[in-house]
């Protein structure tokens, strides 16, 4: 069997070593430059593979093609391999035949990398032996070969998700979707929630679902199409006979007829979105059978991921928070729905077709400055001009913090919550989160 891996990446690199192990005859392929580390690994491992080009006489005699999430379903090279009725599937597609380990798949438009790591904390800190992979980390396959792991917790994109034909996870989660990527999906929103929901279509009665009851898309595609999952819902409105919710300022899960209650104020994590997080981590540790007091525990002493709602530093009881992940609109609701004090709000970056309505009332409700750091702030300002009484543009994050402490009072937060890309004015959102922490920490 010829299997040929589009991606020199993580977890290109990895499935190549997974499959040589298994016996194939391997060849890795890379338009871009491979990073030397990866290289080494490839040579160490006796793998051939090339970069900066696509040979094809040495690419469509595949047997079966893993392509990497990263390169798109238009690229040349991908559609002639689908012309040619080769198989194109994702990392997760090919490793998972090769583990008896269960998976734990985890999805949705925000909250992934939250929950993922969340759930991965949980269920490692009742001791089982458990891996984390996917999006995050070390490569699926890699981890496969070494066959370590009796469970993984995996971080799945829709990417990922559109290059399975058989996989399915034991436990799926989808946190919630809005409109994201919708480049990749012919700017049809109808086409990316199919894409999340092909995280359940292998699922049996005996897999579990566990979904955001609040989302309307989740709901819409629930009540017109199938999966033969168990239904386990979360919510911060409703309650269920089964499912997770909040009523009281507590958290309930009641899952196989077993209760499982604690305090909102106890959970670490701040925030609503954070308590539907924590709802779904929570689930999946009931079914997995974790005792109550170690679930208590751990979501009393999760400390949360960078670039998400993170702390940074209070200087002269301003509060710095860094949200730089949040790349959309619905994740910057969120991020301003969680704010208790006025807030001057570090906004912009590349658009992705964002609707600013969304976050109006919070605006006028919470938001004292708005600093835009964008290379094109005009929407934000047409949006928000006549909201806010202070409305100033930025072209670098310095710039950013020190005007931000200039117009703080005491008892102020200072967010920077882009609702955008960043690749305006930095190299990605953990440089921009990055050179945030630096400004504050230098202020
Ligand atoms: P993902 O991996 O899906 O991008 P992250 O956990 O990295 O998700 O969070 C991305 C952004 O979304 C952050 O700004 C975070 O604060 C926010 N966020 C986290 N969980 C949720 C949620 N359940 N709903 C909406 N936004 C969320």
């Amino acid at each position: 069997m010829r299997l040929v891996v589009l991606g020199g990446g993580e977890s290109g690199v990895g499935t190549a070593i997974l499959a040589k192990e298994k016996g194939y005859d391997v060849f890795v392929s890379d338009f871009g430059k491979i990073k030397d580390n990866y290289k080494e690994v490839l040579v160490n491992n006796g793998i051939e593979w090339e970069d900066e080009k696509h040979t094809e006489s040495l690419i469509l005699n595949a047997d079966v093609v893993m392509k990497s999430p990263g390169i798109p379903e238009k690229a040349p090279i991908v559609k002639k391999l689908i012309e040619k009725g080769i198989p194109v599937i994702s990392e997760i597609e090919f490793a998972a035949p090769f583990t008896k380990a269960i998976t734990i798949g985890i999805t949705g438009s925000n909250g992934k990398t939250t929950t993922t790591m969340l759930t991965y904390h949980l269920l490692k800190s009742a001791g089982l032996n458990v891996g984390l992979g996917g999006n995050i980390g070390k490569s699926f396959a890699e981890q496969v070969a070494e066959d370590k792991y009796d469970s993984y917790v995996l971080e799945l994109s829709s990417f990922q998700l559109d290059g399975i034909i058989n996989y399915k996870p034991h436990i799926a989660i989808i946190t919630n979707i809005s409109p994201d990527h919708l480049d990749r999906y012919d700017y049809k929103y109808e086409n990316y929630i199919d894409s999340k929901f092909r995280i359940t279509m292998n699922q049996t009665e005996e897999d579990y679902l566990i979904y955001d009851a609040d989302d309307e898309a989740i709901s819409g595609w629930l009540q017109k199409n199938k999966t033969r999952a168990k239904l386990i819902p979360f919510s911060l409105t409703k309650t269920f006979e089964e499912g997770a919710f909040i009523k009281n300022n507590t958290m309930e899960a009641i899952i196989n007829q077993e209760e499982f209650k604690m305090e909102t104020e106890s959970i670490a994590l701040e925030g609503k979105h954070n308590f539907k997080n924590a709802m779904a981590a929570t689930s999946v540790a009931k079914l997995m059978q974790i005792r109550k007091a170690t679930i208590r525990e751990s979501l009393s002493n999760f400390q949360g991921v960078e670039h998400r709602l993170e702390k940074v530093l209070k200087i002269q009881n301003v509060e710095y928070i860094n949200d730089s992940k949040a790349t959309n609109v619905n994740a910057t609701f969120f991020a301003l729905d969680s704010m208790t004090t006025p807030t001057v709000w570090i906004v912009g970056g590349v658009d992705k077709g964002n609707d600013y309505n969304e976050l109006m009332a919070l605006v006028r409700e919470k938001v004292k400055a708005v600093i835009c750091l964008g290379v094109d702030n005009r929407k934000i300002i047409d949006a928000f001009g006549n909201v806010v009484d202070i409305m100033l543009e930025v072209n670098n994050m310095v710039d950013a913090v020190r005007m931000a402490q200039r117009i703080t009072e005491k008892g102020d937060t200072v967010l920077l919550s882009p609702a955008c890309a960043s690749f305006d004015l930095f190299e990605n959102y953990e440089d921009r989160g990055r050179q945030f922490k630096e400004a504050v920490h230098n202020l």
